[in-house]
């Protein structure tokens, strides 16, 4: 594992006491890379405190406008969640997913979302994610604090940071790069603009086709060389369509 490569972000952080909390939980369990995505107060002093021996997270935190600027450098992103969405996404439990991330992180950037107090993270954000992560909370009350819910991932992570060994990563050896966040946002650019003009996605009602097809490329890992390829057969067929 390592935890340089592992970045908790939160989004649209309404309460700065949270942000303290989550750093220090983050802290505690040996992870310093923190990403805020357009929080409501921040700096604050109730984060501060809230933060206690954490302000060195706190400090170092990186601030960005949004989730897509957020992990536009990220290979792998899992979306936190506390209750199941329209389309159902591969979901682990914070410990299966921390043995996934403590696997990735030696070889990949990671980044792990979490969601606004009042209502989590969007669909179109979950959408962007490889993975879903739930705590399998009571389903009387299923949404923790969020700084809680950062607390019990991190320590997940911690354990398996702490195991004797990890099990072995199916592509650690893989010969090419996997694409970034953002390789893959431009590649659905792409593809929706493809699927127009070839005629087979209908702008006006779109469905839950988008949706659908990053379900199913956020569940393979595509390397550098085949996102060439496939952004060279989308632009043979816009050309084939004169479109291009
Ligand atoms: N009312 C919101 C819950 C927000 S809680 C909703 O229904 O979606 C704030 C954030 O804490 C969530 O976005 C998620 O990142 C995290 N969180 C809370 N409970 C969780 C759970 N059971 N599993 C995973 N993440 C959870």
């Amino acid at each position: 594992m390592n935890t340089d490569n592992i970045e908790i972000v939160l989004v649209h952080t309404s309460s700065p006491g949270n942000i303290g909390g989550a750093a220090r939980a983050m802290k505690n369990m040996g992870l310093s890379r923190l990403t805020l995505v357009a929080p409501r107060e921040f700096p604050a002093p109730e984060a501060t405190w809230r933060a206690a021996s954490a302000s060195d997270v706190l400090n170092s935190a990186r601030i960005v406008d949004s989730v897509d600027e957020a992990i536009a450098d990220s290979q792998f992103v899992v979306g936190t969640s506390a209750r199941g969405r329209r389309i159902p996404w591969p979901v682990l439990d914070p410990r299966r997913c921390a043995e996934r991330l403590a696997v990735s992180s030696r070889t990949e950037r990671v980044a792990i979302l979490f969601g606004r107090e009042d209502r989590g993270l969007t669909n179109e954000e979950l959408q962007r994610c490889n993975l879903h992560c739930h705590i399998p909370s009571h389903e009387d009350y299923s949404s923790l604090n969020l700084a809680m819910a950062v607390q019990i991932v991190a320590y997940e992570l911690r354990m398996w940071g702490l195991a004797e060994r990890l099990p072995e990563a199916a592509d650690e050896d893989w010969d090419v790069p996997f694409v970034t966040t953002e390789e893959m946002t431009r590649f659905y650019r792409h593809l929706e603009e493809t699927l127009t003009d070839i005629g087979f996605l209908d702008p006006a009602a779109p469905r839950q086709l988008m949706p659908r097809l990053a379900r199913l490329f956020n569940r393979v890992r595509i390397d550098d060389m085949e996102m060439g390829i496939l952004r060279g057969i989308l632009t043979e067929a816009q050309k084939s369509a004169g479109k291009h």
